[in-house]
């Protein structure tokens, strides 16, 4: 049985139904305050913790006096600028008590998509984490149009889990997990523990129910499931109304957890074994060498450059006799990358004119 114990990295999605009062539209502080003593917890016990939270725009409709619900695509965006800041201030609020910082991370869909967008936005909350600081993720709703926007925080949620390689994401919702059928329409509708495989009978199970406030139904919340699981991470949908919901649900709460079939790094590692090339970096046979002990590769190891490649696309890794070791995703393009092949970190900035890390694919971004 899954369980929050041993993670981590959690991700927790926390929707606008359970952060304001739906009749009053005043932020829920006790219950806030309740919820960050949990995650003070959590990390206490060894766990990084990424928060992905709704609210900015019914915050921010409550400071302008809007209807939540009725509003224009401009009128949501400038209430999401108006909540935003809020949210944020919230959160931090929330925290200084156990002497946690947080930070704001606004994404869109673009910076999941764009691979060097991507790779610059796991590099940030990866320090963040390793800081000790909570990311408190949100769409950037005042500039996402339609095509670059998630417009719901479920599935931002299990991309934002498998950028910072996750291994646990729990979804903090009005619903304690799957049923059966529509349990708000069949009282014997059957409450479902634990999902090991996403089949075509359990998507039919996920109806479209959502509250006046929250965007995500549960299909969403299956949508966040397959992507949480193909990458390694086990998913769970639990209720978030009460207080200490994230105590409740280590222990034994009722929940809906997703298994996956491998862990994160397995994961990611086939995904980047399954991209195809753009171009490829020959290594001398020191750097080989370095690699097969799990080193990352440098770019004082290269010795030759192929093709033209973009910051963050996949790359064949060959030995000195052309034979491909393996792949990965590299931290420069290639143009860059001829300059610096050879070189210590120190001759870098000089050749670049910016200050640059030596490290050209790193480990947890290569498979061999
Ligand atoms: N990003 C939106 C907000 O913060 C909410 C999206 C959602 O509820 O899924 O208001």
């Amino acid at each position: 049985m899954a369980s929050l114990t041993g993670a981590a990295c959690i991700t927790v999605k926390i929707g606008s139904a359970l952060l304001v009062d739906s009749c009053s539209g005043k932020l829920r502080r006790d219950w806030l305050q309740s919820l960050s003593d949990d995650v003070a917890n959590l990390k206490s016990c060894g766990s990084s913790v990424v928060i992905v939270s709704s609210g900015a725009i019914v915050l921010g409709c409550r400071a302008l006096n809007f209807t939540p619900g009725n509003l224009s695509l401009e009128q949501s965006q400038a209430a999401a600028a108006v909540g935003q800041i809020r949210l944020a201030r919230a959160y931090e609020e929330a925290f200084a008590p156990h002497n946690i910082s947080t930070a704001q991370v606004l994404v869109t869909l673009e910076d999941s998509h764009n691979r060097r967008r991507y790779l610059n936005s796991r590099a940030t909350m990866k320090t963040l984490l390793s800081l000790g600081v909570i990311p408190i993720v949100n769409e950037n709703d005042t500039i996402a149009t339609d095509e670059i926007r998630y417009g719901d925080n479920d599935r931002l949620a299990a991309q934002v889990a498998v950028t910072v390689g996750a291994d646990r994401l729990i979804l903090l919702s009005d619903v304690d997990g799957l049923y059966s059928s529509d349990p708000t329409v069949n009282p014997n509708a059957k409450h479902l523990k634990q999902i090991r495989e996403i089949t075509e009978q359990v998507e039919k199970m996920a109806g479209d129910t959502s509250s006046s406030l929250s965007k995500g139904g549960m299909k969403t919340k299956i949508l966040a499931a397959k992507t949480a699981v193909s990458a390694g991470c086990a998913m769970v949908i639990t209720l978030g109304t009460h207080n200490n919901p994230l105590k409740k649900l280590d222990k034994n709460g009722k929940s809906t957890w997703f298994l996956p079939q491998l862990d994160p790094q397995v994961a990611r590692k086939r995904w980047i074994a399954a991209m195809k090339p753009a171009g490829s970096v020959l290594i001398d046979g020191g750097a080989a060498q370095a690699l097969k002990t799990g080193k990352s590769l440098l770019a004082a190891g290269v010795r030759g450059v192929t093709g033209a490649f973009e910051r963050g696309d996949p790359v064949s890794i060959l030995d000195s006799r052309k034979f491909a070791l393996g792949k990965g995703l590299i931290r420069y393009n290639s143009s860059e990358t001829l300059a610096i092949k050879g070189c210590r970190s120190d001759e870098m900035e000089e050749i670049l004119g910016y200050p640059s890390h030596a490290t050209l694919i790193h480990r947890d971004d290569m498979a061999l």
